[in-house]
């Protein structure tokens, strides 16, 4: 189904699939395995979530949908058909939608590809991570090299001419000939879309522990920076746009979805633990998929999931200007944070996530959004981050340098810190 929309109403829509049959050591997402007996009822909840949204929303359509987890890929395609329903059901999509489905390798049959396509997905995020057996067991994934490269053929054998891959680089044990041997693979496969992530190792997790005990060397970051170069050159020579630090496109397949979260455009999450920036407020909800599927009022099966049960989330402190339509979904549903975006928040937000892009924060945005220039409110942190070549600066606005990109964080955290003192100040 489908209808116009009018641009202000017309929303990104994230979805998220808690679920994996294996959790990897180096992942600190909100997803689980071993509680497959909590999906029926976790997708009766999604949709009955995704309706009350809808009638508090009327009038919005979903400019984008991404599945993301978790492995969305996991679940059964009938049940994905039943989540895509209901959000099409109350949130149209607009023409030319980009809905995307994260997928695992090990899960990608001809039969589910196809029943991807009848479900309404047109795109498919795969995390292959890396083409080397040894390091992809290293990972705990639960694919080989040769299923991810089989799971990309059966992808456009089915019809899905819009396919991205993610690898992860800096990688314990990795060398720089293995890393350069995964980014070819991934060319021959010609993906329309490339994400490159570095290994963080988070705490809490598992790989964090095999790191402290010695069990697995730390990663080198030299190397590390030495491969993300490498991988600029690489995609580059293949006509990749490198559009933001993580990510790489041909000419018009960037993200639509990701694009809204760095220009810091209206999102709805749903799902357990999905944030959402809608009506000038940020808010999320409740991690726990238990706690989340009886927010909704359902009754989860008692044996194998209670261990993720926790104490019941406690009803959060709203602030004054929280809208009605959060204020419902809060008072019965799964809603648990609420922020108001003050207009610091949104300075400091527009900065970092704007940043990342190639394009930078552009002026004539900034101007619309603000009505101040650029240079009205960081003049001292432009000259400051000119000096040390890591940004650049023209009549079109601010983006990060070459060797900027190397040193974004950096970058984000003096705009961040500038706008957080005017925070202070409000
Ligand atoms: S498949 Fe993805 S979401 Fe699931 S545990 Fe592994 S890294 Fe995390």
């Amino acid at each position: 189904m489908t209808r116009p929309a009018i641009e202000q109403q017309s929303i990104g829509l994230y979805v998220h699939i808690p679920f994996c049959e294996t959790k990897c050591p180096y992942c600190d997402f909100n997803t689980y395995s071993g509680i497959e007996r909590l999906i029926p009822v976790y997708v009766d909840a999604l949709c009955e979530e995704l309706r009350r949204w809808a009638e508090l929303f009327p009038s919005h359509a979903s400019r984008t949908v991404f599945l993301g987890g978790g492995t969305p890929s996991y679940l059964p395609p009938g049940d994905l058909k039943r989540v895509m329903s209901a959000l099409t059901g109350g949130f149209p999509l607009v023409a030319d939608a980009e809905v995307t489905l994260e997928a695992n390798p090990g899960d990608v049959t001809q039969e589910r590809a196809s029943g991807w396509l009848d479900a309404g997905f047109n795109r498919v995020s795969m995390g292959v991570q890396s083409f080397d057996d040894e390091l992809l067991t290293l990972l705990g994934r639960r694919h080989t090299a040769a299923q991810a490269i089989d799971a990309f053929e059966v992808l456009r054998r089915a019809g899905f001419t819009n396919r991205s891959l993610d690898l992860i680089f800096g990688l314990p044990q990795q060398t720089l000939q293995q890393w350069i041997d995964s980014l070819e693979r991934t060319l021959e496969l010609s993906p329309n879309h490339v994400s490159l992530y570095g290994l963080q190792i988070e705490t809490g997790t598992p790989l964090e522990a095999f790191v402290r005990s010695g069990k697995v060397p730390q990663p080198d970051d030299d190397l590390a920076a030495d491969m993300y170069l490498a991988a600029r050159e690489k995609l580059a020579e293949a006509g990749y746009r490198h559009y933001e630090i993580s990510n790489w496109a041909l000419p018009g397949m960037e993200s639509q979805h990701n694009l809204i979260y760095w220009r810091n455009e209206p999102y709805l999450g749903v799902g357990p633990g999905a944030h959402s920036s809608m009506l000038k407020h940020r808010f999320a909800n409740m991690k726990s998929p238990r706690w989340y599927v009886r927010s909704l009022g359902f009754e989860v099966p008692a044996d194998g999931i209670l261990s993720l049960a926790g104490s019941q989330p406690r009803r959060p402190d709203l602030p004054k200007s929280t809208p009605g339509q959060i204020r419902a979904m809060v008072a019965g549903g799964p809603v648990n944070f609420v922020e108001q975006t003050t207009p610091s928040l949104e300075l400091a937000e527009t900065m970092m996530m704007g940043m990342r892009l190639d394009t930078g924060v552009r002026e004539a945005d900034f101007r619309a959004r603000f009505g101040k220039s650029l240079r009205d409110v960081f003049s001292r942190e432009i000259d400051q981050m000119l000096a040390a070549g890591l940004i650049e600066e023209d009549a079109d606005g601010i983006r990060l340098s070459f060797d900027g990109k190397l040193l974004g964080n950096e970058v984000f955290g003096v705009f961040v810190a500038a706008a957080e003192s005017m925070l202070l100040a409000e």
